[in-house]
């Protein structure tokens, strides 16, 4: 039976919340604020998204679903922007970029059936959220001559795209063709532990204004204020930028083509076995096929469901 979408959402959002305390962070990645991440009150964005939008003492801008501990994150100098401040970001920008598709829940990378499709050849936005305590941004909008198989990843931290990263895309894209281009962009790094959130929102606020974010360097004293500002406000404009980066002329820092496997369209993971169908060649996750062990499978003879389908009829 398919679970009701607000269930899923809560227990994605139940994800974020657990994760810090599972020590599950490498050191590269930012220090999530512990008061932030499991705020008050407890009601994540999602929960309250179900319901029409009741006014509170508690919120500080309804509209956006925002409550006044969201403000204090934002009034900090340190704290970890929580969901509800990523997603109230992404509700002003979807508004101001009609012809641009993504903009779901930044936690629902981690539940592969929430993604409402993207439209092939259309340009998207995505805000992300990784291993529960990262923000990134994903696009392929400045890609516009191979918009079907690439997206570029826009990180304020880390050096290459990790393997949950290009989980997170797949299961956004499900992308049709057998090969994708994962391109790590050469922006500005964050020099603390806990900014990857505005970052993230600088660089989507950037694409959706037909800039680039490689060129920019943000000024880091007024990020918050400015995001604070603009929710205020209930419109974002672009993030301060000090200067344009001298000497740049990279955009591409890193990239990769990865396989997609299977009728899931994932890359490759390690731990998730797979078998080969041996008339189309391809691979499929055991899971997907339906096989419960290697024991219980002729890998050698195995034949994928459509291939059988051709085979028997
Ligand atoms: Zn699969
Ligand atoms: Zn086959």
């Amino acid at each position: 039976m398919v679970k009701p979408i607000s269930c899923l959402l809560q227990t994605a959002s139940q994800i974020l919340l657990r994760m810090p305390s599972q020590n599950v962070r490498t050191t590269l990645l930012p220090t999530p604020c512990t008061t932030t991440v499991a705020p008050t009150p407890s009601k994540s964005v999602v929960e309250v998204s179900d319901s029409p939008v009741k006014s509170s003492p508690e919120m500080w801008r309804p509209s956006l679903l925002l409550y006044h501990c969201d403000r204090r994150i934002l009034e900090s100098k340190t704290d970890w922007l929580n969901d509800r401040i990523i997603q109230a970001a992404q509700m002003l920008l979807q508004r101001q970029s009609e012809d641009i598709y993504g903009w779901n829940h930044p936690l629902c990378s981690q539940r592969n059936a929430l993604f409402p499709p993207i439209p092939r050849n259309s340009k998207f936005i995505q805000l992300m959220n990784i291993n529960g305590n990262h923000w990134i941004c994903v696009s392929n909008v400045a890609q516009s001559d191979t918009l079907r198989n690439c997206a570029r990843v826009y990180d304020s931290t880390l050096e290459t795209i990790n393997a949950e990263t290009k989980k997170a895309i797949c299961s956004l894209l499900k992308p049709k063709e057998d090969v994708f281009h994962f391109d790590l962009a050469d922006v500005q790094k964050q020099s603390n532990s806990s900014d990857c959130g505005l970052f993230a929102v600088a660089f989507a606020t950037e694409l959706v204004y037909g800039g680039s974010p490689c060129s920019c360097i943000f000024d880091v004293t007024v990020l918050r204020s400015h995001l604070l500002e603009c929710l205020e406000k209930g419109f974002l404009t672009s993030f301060p930028s000090k200067a344009k980066r001298v000497g740049f002329g990279k955009i591409v820092k890193w990239s990769s083509r990865d396989a997609i496997n299977c009728t899931c369209r994932m890359v490759e993971d390690s731990l998730r076995p797979m078998i080969q169908c041996r008339s189309c060649k391809k691979l499929f996750h055991f899971d997907c096929a339906d096989i419960v062990s290697c024991d219980s499978v002729n890998r050698a003879n195995w034949m994928c469901d459509i291939c059988k389908h051709v085979f028997l009829h």
